[in-house]
């Protein structure tokens, strides 16, 4: 099978970019991991207020929406299906299905929670949404190891569940004041800490779970080397790494703060500049 424009990634980036394409008249093919499209918007159970024009859906309904939205418009889509390995030039793509050639190639593999060497668990959540709310925290107390903006909003949603939320942040928070005033009862312990999944404690003290927000990394398929800013792919103006014919868009690259509406709108600024080429 040859297929011009293979994007790997199914998020808010890949299915943007995958749908203009679509409708602009190119061969392109959307190889996405997971059996849903959505990225991680599917981890989110939180409304999504942030999309202009969109209101009343939570995130995992606006990736209901996104796979909805490529289903109905016939764009051609792998789900369930890892990219496994890419070659050095991004032209030979293997998947779970086989492989496939590629014209063009697009990274929109966006980017996981960073787990800091824990081991996710049915007490230990890596990363903000689906896996916090699934903890058991009434009545408990929960440590939030972390000091950006996830940290203090999970903090405050184990707090509003009834739990006894404890931060722990290295250094002194970076989260937004806004973040931190809201949680104004909760003890933010600044400073080295040593956590141990094993004994599930947080310099010795004992919690009933730890919530890990240590941020994300980019997630970038076996095989290829682009050129990265910060552990994100480097990415020019039309979003071309610096491999020829690869390009990236989404919360993958170092693009400016990705978030659902800029991470699509960096998926069409790429499917265009494709399209002028072909
Ligand atoms: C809990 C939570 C709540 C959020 N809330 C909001 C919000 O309210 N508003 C907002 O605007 N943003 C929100 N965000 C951020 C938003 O979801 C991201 O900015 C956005 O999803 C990034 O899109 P993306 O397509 O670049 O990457 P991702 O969403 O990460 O999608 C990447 C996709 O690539 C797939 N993939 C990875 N590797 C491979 C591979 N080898 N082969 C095939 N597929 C692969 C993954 O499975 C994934 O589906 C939230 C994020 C989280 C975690």
């Amino acid at each position: 099978m040859t297929e011009r424009v293979i994007i790997a990634g199914g998020g808010p980036a890949g299915v943007a970019c995958a749908i203009w394409l679509h409708k602009l008249g190119a061969d392109v093919l959307l190889i996405e991991a997971q059996d849903r499209l959505g990225g991680l918007q599917r981890r989110s159970p939180y409304e999504n207020l942030w999309i202009p024009g969109v209101q009343g859906r939570t995130g995992q309904q606006v990736a209901a929406a996104l796979d909805a939205h490529v289903a109905a418009l016939g764009v051609p889509v792998l789900r369930g299906c890892a990219v496994t390995q890419v070659s050095a030039d991004g032209r030979r793509v293997t998947t779970a299905q086989g492989d496939v050639e590629a014209r063009f190639f697009v990274i929109a593999t966006g980017s996981r929670p960073r787990s800091g060497g824990f081991t996710a668990s049915a007490k230990v959540a890596i990363g903000p949404g689906e896996a916090m709310e699934a903890l058991d925290v009434l009545d408990k107390p929960v440590a939030v190891l972390g000091g950006g903006d996830n940290a203090f909003d999970q903090a405050r949603f184990v707090r509003d569940r009834g739990g006894r939320p404890t931060v722990f942040s290295r250094t002194p928070p970076r989260a937004q004041n806004l973040l931190q005033d809201m949680i104004a009862d909760v003890p933010v312990i600044v400073g080295p800490y040593e956590a141990d999944q094993t004994a599930m404690t947080v310099n010795g003290e004992p919690f009933a779970a730890f919530g890990v927000m240590y941020g994300f990394e980019a997630v970038i398929p076996d095989g290829l080397t682009p050129e990265l800013d910060n552990g994100y792919v480097k990415v020019d103006r039309f979003g071309e790494t610096s491999l020829p014919g690869v390009y990236a868009c989404g919360e993958v690259t170092d693009y400016w703060h990705p978030c659902v509406t800029t991470s699509a709108a960096h998926g069409i600024q790429v499917a265009k500049a494709i399209s002028r080429r072909l």
